[in-house]
């Protein structure tokens, strides 16, 4: 395509000039610079898949040759972004049970998308360890990982530090060439949407109006910016680069792991990998390693609120299960809770429809929470706080501070895990207890331990499923019931409104890649991010001690 040729001319010309502006000192002799590409959310059977069907030709290229080499990697419990970056830029086990969840001890939620969230957490719980860009730059990470610039990360997203934003910034050149090529390729997006438009009014409308959103703004704005504020840092050679592109992730979350726009994302990154690769050959002589790997892979999910009338999780389980506060004082004495915990709960199964009213409130809570305000009502009643995020829900029973047992929960709620595990839209119920961590599943209770991996027994991987329950409930900050849509009767499910989805136990979220330099000393696989740190950090003490 011509397009494609002049915007490659030009790149070429921008790029000689920002060498030549901002060409720093290569490393001292022996020392050797990072750069880490993630590909957010890509599993190894998706990746296998689009290597195989072509989607990312430069990457197979650079596999077949040898210059690249692939090993296995398992992501570890629960398999989400701020759990994998925290245990891999700081190698610390961290107590992130999820995407968004309760601390019960400090009694707030951890969002991590909301302002300082993340800031807080990293501060917490990186403990002042050194992290893996400690001196270099990070881009759409969730944490910094010590970097010194950081641009798009959710901890700086709302407050970016100073000197990130500045510099990537105010770079005159690389700020006006982003501009130009994403407005270029903007038009090019609204055009070909438009004809489509005209081609078929109603339907292209519908099914492509998101698509066309977050095309051009993960895809086209936010991509661009980081392949040119990466090509700068490259230039320049600072010691350490992670940069994360969402576009595979987001496009599988509104359609689906496998689904085409998910894939043809696949060959957007593809072609920002060999950007970078081709900028590292221009200046061999700083030395960059060249590494790609995931964070988590993603499953295919039905929504909940497709099973029950539109209605999320949090409200069912209020108006069902947790409806009376008088069932929580049940006591075999008291048998007439019991009862009521048991209508409840059968209600609850059978998808009982709510009235008009009730389905309109509901309706304006979910998709405009605004209008109501901060609704606590939405995910706390009678001491019980639940928290949707993702394939997974929490259950916290705040009245007390740290975590509750099964058995405790059970003398509260008789019976609950296992009718919870049997009812729609749920997978598996995970609890504690005394002996370790408990699992529901179809109604039946099982440990899970080093000789007893439950209904995980089939699965190859039923040492690393285990191993990584093991590590979620060992979480303080995980549910007292930790829900999962994974697995359930009917199919996958997810929390949210979400077609693809992730933080489960499937093999489709678990197992990832991690992908270096051909000559480079890789383990044969990765049994948990934590490993990738020690390696990561001899770049930093090869540098440190070489400076
Ligand atoms: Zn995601």
């Amino acid at each position: 395509m011509p397009l494609d040729d002049v915007v490659l001319a030009l790149q070429h010309l921008v790029d000689r000039f920002i060498r030549r502006a901002r060409l720093g000192p290569p490393p001292a002799a022996g020392a050797r610079r990072l750069l880490i590409v993630q590909i957010d959310g890509l599993s190894r059977s998706v990746l296998e898949q689009g290597l195989a069907e072509g989607r990312m030709p430069f990457l197979r290229r650079l596999l077949k040759r040898g210059d690249l080499q692939l090993r296995p990697m398992a992501v570890g419990m629960p398999t989400s972004t701020p759990a994998f970056q925290m245990a891999a830029m700081y190698g610390v086990r961290p107590d992130i049970p999820g995407f968004h969840f309760h601390d019960k001890r400090r009694r707030e939620d951890v969002y991590f998308p909301r302002a300082g969230d993340a800031a807080r957490v990293e501060a917490q719980q990186a403990g002042g360890r050194r992290g893996i860009v400690a001196g270099g730059s990070s881009y759409g990470c969730v944490f910094t990982g010590g970097a010194a610039d950081s641009l798009f990360s959710f901890a700086m997203i709302k407050r970016p530090t100073g000197t990130g934003l500045v510099r990537a910034v105010t770079n005159f050149v690389v700020l006006t060439w982003v501009a130009v090529k994403a407005l270029t390729l903007t038009a090019v997006e609204l055009g070909r949407a438009l004809l489509r438009l005209i081609a078929d009014p109603v339907a292209e409308w519908q099914r492509g109006f998101k698509s066309l959103a977050i095309k051009i703004g993960i895809s086209v704005w936010i991509r661009q910016l980081f392949n040119l504020a990466v090509s700068r840092d490259l230039y320049r050679g600072v010691p350490a680069i992670y940069v994360n592109y969402l576009d595979y992730d987001v496009f599988a979350h509104a359609y689906g792991p496998r689904h085409r726009r998910a894939l043809r994302a696949l060959r957007r990154v593809d072609r920002s990998l060999r950007q970078l690769w081709r900028v590292c050959r221009r200046v061999p002589e700083h030395q960059y390693d060249f590494y790609v790997l995931s964070d988590h892979g993603q499953a295919h999910c039905t929504p909940f609120e497709k099973l029950r009338d539109g209605r999320r999780i949090e409200r069912v389980l209020f108006d069902e299960v947790f409806k009376d506060a008088a069932v929580r004082e049940v006591t075999p004495a008291r048998p007439s809770g019991r009862r009521r915990l048991a209508s409840g709960i059968k209600a609850y199964r059978s998808g009982r429809a709510p009235g008009v009213f009730q389905r309109f409130f509901n309706y304006l809570e979910d998709d405009f929470p605004w209008v109501l305000g901060e609704l606590r009502e939405a995910r706390e009643q009678h001491d019980v706080r639940v928290i949707a995020a993702g394939p997974n829900a929490f259950v916290y029973f705040i009245d007390e501070p740290q975590p509750l047992t099964i058995q405790q929960i059970e003398d509260r709620w008789p019976g609950l895990g296992e009718s919870l595990s049997r009812s729609v839209g749920v997978g598996y119920v995970l609890a504690r207890s005394t002996e370790g961590p408990v699992c529901f599943w179809r109604g039946k209770r099982y440990r899970i331990g080093d000789s007893e991996a439950g209904p995980f027994a089939g699965r190859e991987d039923a040492a690393t499923v285990v191993a990584g329950i093991v590590d979620l409930m060992a979480m303080p900050s995980a549910g007292d019931l930790v829900l999962y849509g994974i697995d359930a009767a009917g199919g996958n499910v997810s929390y949210i409104a979400e077609t693809g989805a992730h933080a489960g136990p499937s093999a489709e979220e678990l197992h990832t890649f991690l992908i270096g330099p051909g000559g480079a000393p890789l383990p044969d696989a990765i049994r948990h991010p934590v490993e990738l740190y020690p390696y990561f950090m001899t770049y930093q003490e090869r540098h440190r001690t070489a400076a």
